[in-house]
């Protein structure tokens, strides 16, 4: 149930390399230091091989049930899964075991299942803690003053990696908003840095701040609609993930 798209996703994703490559060089940062996440959630098995196809390796996904699907079908290409949607209690055990990132962790009793559920024979898991830049109440995400409890209080989860910060920004339209905001995220992982905390990471920018994000440090983007087309469905807060 592919619908007619205007452009293949090889194209498409062509086209946000580009967009990534004169970001780059606009802010004068070498393309390598960032990386593109194909946010795949609510599309088929079939658009995620394409673009696996055209060289993409890392996808996101929201939903933990449906992603589990997709990672067992797609097994054979080895690809690389980010969980970025809101973290349930009974859904961690998957995540820990199918998931090489974690991009939304923001509530001690999550890490401390996902720490008890990786897989002892795989890498640690790779963590980035969601902020809430906008204290938005329908969002996820710690408050800013959280973060440093919040990461101390980590610190015996073996079996986790915290590398970075992560934040979902209220929509702007203009670019010079965007990237005020999309500051706020690097000038907190400039404080931690300060008070010893190392969070190389910064996963921030979607389909329409891509530009903004990668001015401000990003170092991962999280791309959907611009890569895949619409989502084939509506996306449903998380009773029934
Ligand atoms: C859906 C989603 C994206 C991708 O958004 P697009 O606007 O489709 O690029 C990025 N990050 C998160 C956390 C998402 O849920």
């Amino acid at each position: 149930m592919i619908p007619a798209r205007e452009e293949s996703i090889d194209h498409t994703l062509r086209r946000i390399h580009a967009r990534i490559a004169a970001a780059a060089q606009a802010a004068g940062r070498d393309p390598d230091s960032l990386r593109l996440l194909a946010v795949s959630k609510t599309q088929p098995a079939a658009a995620i091989a394409s673009a696996a196809l055209a060289g993409q390796r890392s996808f996101g996904e929201s939903y933990a049930r449906e992603a589990v699907d997709k990672i067992t079908a797609l097994s054979a290409l080895n690809l690389d899964w980010h969980f970025i949607g809101q973290l349930q209690s009974n859904k961690i055990k998957q995540i820990a075991q199918w998931f090489s990132w974690v991009h939304s962790l923001d509530d001690l009793r999550h890490a401390e299942l996902l720490n008890s559920r990786r897989p002892a024979d795989l890498p640690r898991l790779r963590v980035c803690l969601q902020v809430n830049l906008d204290r938005e109440s329908q969002k996820g995400g710690l408050q800013a003053d959280q973060l440093t409890d919040f990461i101390l209080a980590c610190q015996g989860f073996e079996r986790l990696e915290l590398v970075g910060l992560m934040a979902i920004p209220a929509p702007r339209p203009h670019f010079a908003e965007q990237r005020a905001s999309l500051a706020r995220l690097r000038i907190l992982q400039a404080e931690l840095r300060q008070h010893g905390f190392e969070l190389p990471e910064l996963s921030m920018g979607m389909s329409d701040d891509l530009e903004a994000a990668i001015a401000e440090g990003a170092t991962w983007v999280r791309i959907g609609t611009a890569i895949f087309g619409a989502r084939h469905r509506e996306e449903t807060p998380v009773p029934w993930t």
